[in-house]
């Protein structure tokens, strides 16, 4: 019985704290939020940048089998100068010879 009135006394107070300060809540979560979303954005905006520049400083090279655009580091050689898009353009080209 003793638990019971401390809880119903804790639980009225945190009542009482949230309805007056209702508001002074409502806007820190939000400024919260607001700085979370900020420092994403953030990040994201950095790896963009990042992707960008790698795409920017390595050559595409085009798949001999169906002719797809790939950039250099992601392509696969078979020779010094001869790329491949994926393994399934490459296998393809093995099995024929
Ligand atoms: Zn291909």
């Amino acid at each position: 019985m003793k638990w019971l009135i401390i809880l119903a006394l804790i639980a009225v107070l945190v009542i009482f704290i949230v309805s007056r300060y209702r508001k002074q809540i409502q806007m820190a979560l939000y400024v919260f939020r607001m700085f979370r979303k900020m420092r994403q954005m953030n990040k994201t905006d950095e790896k963009q940048i990042e992707m960008r520049e790698e795409e920017q400083n390595i050559a595409l090279v085009n798949c001999a089998k169906c002719g797809t655009w790939i950039p250099q580091n992601k392509a696969l050689k078979l020779r010094s100068d001869v790329f491949y898009c994926s393994a399934t353009c490459l296998e393809t080209i093995v099995k024929v010879g």
